[in-house]
């Protein structure tokens, strides 16, 4: 018998068709399936599944993975089908024989691994199933499932440590993506895993690349960033109301973009068919609030856009997180501007939450508003923010494009003397177009009917734009040297903290605007998805989508699990003629050489003439 090492780099290219383990996979894998237990703290798309996966085809035995999510547990044993490999699930949406079969084939060891839905799993039924099996191991998905102070809490996780009672010296693995310090140490406590080897990957994601700008016409917006640079391809589309995400998706399909909407007011049925259509379909473009993504793993998502802020670089970070599982280069791209800082500390103050939690809200979203605002690399920013030290990455807007610091002071100085001229000549209080109006000298009815091309502040900012204004008072905003009345208007007021700037002599250095005109398309990004894509054989490509989704379609299963872009791509750039050239195709394992390799061979040669 050889050693794990060795056997687990076996099965990795065997069996999933993959050269190479990444990150701490081999040591996770090699603990694990030596009988050890572990915590993995990896991010999403890191690659946790193979790290129980592998130790279960090792080991003899059934090993037992415990999910919370139904439609997450059939696209994996879907995908593990494909590959061949012995895997079923007991879950409520089996019906009573369905089920049976699978505990006979499970009992007569015929299984490598067995889903299951936790509250099944803790019945009497369920434990009993357990005590007649040999098992490889227990892995225990999505495990900031047992955090009572989380957002994705269920209480049957909680009864899981029966595992550790029930059958100590069976190895158990626990996986999530929740990476803060908290509810680590709450896993650790409920799962009883006091004992177990903590494994913390990297939270980067290094072929995400980060780009946030200034809002100007969101829809617009976003149309020509899909058109221009994802045109065909997946995404998801984060907005902050249902209304907002229907009259987007609605504006996306009438500019002929494959988009579908999704929130929390739709019917559960309708829910799951437009899920489902976004997974199972090649390049939708799924508009949604915050209500979708949880345990969706499609992999070939290619951007994730955000047309509203979200609350938190928690939420940013997990929502962003759904791109590009599988690797291959993706966008997370986001506007901002003026009316989100607005909307967002509106909602904050208008919630009936007790005032610590408006107090952590506010914190929450000054993170956020300085990921938008910083001038630093993007990546590093969020990482520091999760703890991790890292360096200036080249993959984001900050990085690639360094955006011009400026020492707004006197700008800033003319701003807010103008909102107080305004005011005070007039006894209230006015509104950024005015002001900036004003600013600039533009001579409209308004600045004539209150007299304003009077005020000593009239005409004295005609050099910056009206975009450039905005962006100053909008981080004048941020900073909270300005504070905007929503319960009127909208109307501007000077911050106490104002004076600093006005009289005090505090410097602010800002994020410089380039003046509207000279902001222009900027062209796109360097680097396309697949990297090397000049090399791409379009047609190729094509005919192998077809393909796929004409299995995917017979076997009534995502075309993901079938097989991911990136090992269409890889055939499509290298053209392979033989099997033996189709060794080595990342993602193409024995089986699926066998099954599908004839059929590759000759879409190839088809779509090449
Ligand atoms: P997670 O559960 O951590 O979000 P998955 O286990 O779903 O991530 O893996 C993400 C993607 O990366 C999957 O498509 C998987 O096939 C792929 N993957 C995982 N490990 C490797 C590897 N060593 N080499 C290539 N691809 C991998
Ligand atoms: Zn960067």
């Amino acid at each position: 018998m050889t050693d794990i090492p060795s056997r687990a780099a076996q099965v990795l290219q065997e069996v999933f068709g993959y050269a190479e383990f990444r990150g701490h996979q081999d040591e996770i894998v090699a603990h694990v399936a030596g009988g050890g237990d572990a915590l993995v703290l990896m991010p999403t798309g890191g690659g946790k599944s193979l790290c129980y996966q592998i130790p279960a085809l090792l080991r003899p035995g059934v090993g037992v993975v415990v999910s919370p999510l139904i439609a997450l547990m059939q696209d994996q044993v879907a995908a593990l089908h494909e590959a061949g490999v012995r895997a079923e699930f007991l879950n409520s949406s089996l019906g009573w024989a369905e089920a049976q079969a699978v505990e006979r084939r499970a009992r007569a060891g015929e299984l490598d691994l067995l889903y299951l839905a936790p509250e099944r799993l803790l019945t009497e039924r369920g434990l009993a199933l357990l005590d007649d099996l040999p098992l490889a191991l227990f892995a225990i998905d999505e495990a900031h499932c047992v955090s009572q102070w989380g957002h994705d809490f269920r209480p049957d996780y909680i009864g899981l440590s029966v595992l550790a009672e029930r059958y100590p010296s069976v190895p158990r693995i626990a996986l999530t993506a929740t990476a803060d310090a908290a509810t680590r140490r709450e896993i650790v406590q409920r799962l009883k895993l006091e004992d177990a080897r903590l494994f913390l990957e990297s939270f980067d994601r290094p072929n995400i690349r980060y780009r946030i700008t200034e809002k100007d016409n969101p829809r617009r917006q976003l149309l020509r960033f899909i058109t221009e640079e994802h045109a065909g391809e997946a995404g998801i589309v984060y907005c902050l109301s249902r209304k907002a995400v229907e009259e987007t998706a609605q504006m996306l399909a009438d500019q002929g973009v494959k988009a579908v909407a999704y929130h929390a007011g739709f019917q559960a049925a309708d829910r799951e068919a437009r899920q489902n259509r976004f997974i199972e379909e090649d390049g939708v473009v799924m508009v949604a609030t915050i209500a979708f993504g949880m345990g969706i793993d499609k992999p070939d998502v290619r951007f994730v856009a955000h047309i509203d802020l979200p609350k938190s670089l928690e939420g940013y970070y997990q929502e962003t997180g759904r791109a590009g599982r599988d690797g291959l280069p993706a966008d997370a791209w986001m506007v901002y501007g003026l009316a989100d800082v607005v909307q967002q500390r509106r909602l904050i103050e208008q919630s009936d939450a007790e005032e610590v939690y408006r107090r952590v809200a506010g914190t929450k979203l000054d993170a956020i508003l300085g990921l938008c605002e910083t001038l630093q690399c993007r990546r590093q920013y969020l990482l520091e923010y999760f703890g991790e030290p890292s360096v200036p990455c080249g993959n984001c807007d900050n990085c690639l494009e360094p955006p011009v610091q400026w020492d707004g002071t006197d700008a800033a100085r003319k701003l807010l003397s103008c909102i107080f001229r305004c005011e005070s000549a007039s006894g209230y209080a006015f509104g950024a177009k005015h002001v900036i109006d004003v600013l600039r000298g533009q001579r409209t009815e308004k600045v004539l009917e209150r007299g304003h091309e009077r005020v000593s502040t009239f005409g004295i900012g005609a050099d910056l734009d009206e975009a450039q204004w905005r962006a100053l008072l909008r981080q004048l905003v941020m900073l909270r040297l300005v504070t905007v009345d929503h319960d009127n208007w909208n109307v501007l007021r000077l911050a106490a903290e104002s004076r600093e700037v006005l009289a005090a002599g505090r410097r602010l250095s800002l994020r410089q605007v380039p003046p509207r005109s000279a902001s222009r398309r900027r062209g796109r990004p360097v680097v396309a998805p697949g990297g090397s894509s000049a090399l791409l054989n379009d047609a190729v490509f094509q005919a192998l989508r077809e393909w796929r989704r004409a299995i995917a379609t017979e076997h009534k299963v995502p075309a993901y699990t079938v097989l991911h872009d990136s090992s269409l791509r890889e055939i499509a750039q290298q053209l392979p003629q033989s099997l033996a050239e189709l060794h080595g195709i990342s993602g193409i394992g024995a089986t699926k050489r066998e099954r599908y390799g004839e059929q590759i061979l000759q879409v190839v040669e088809a779509a090449r003439a």
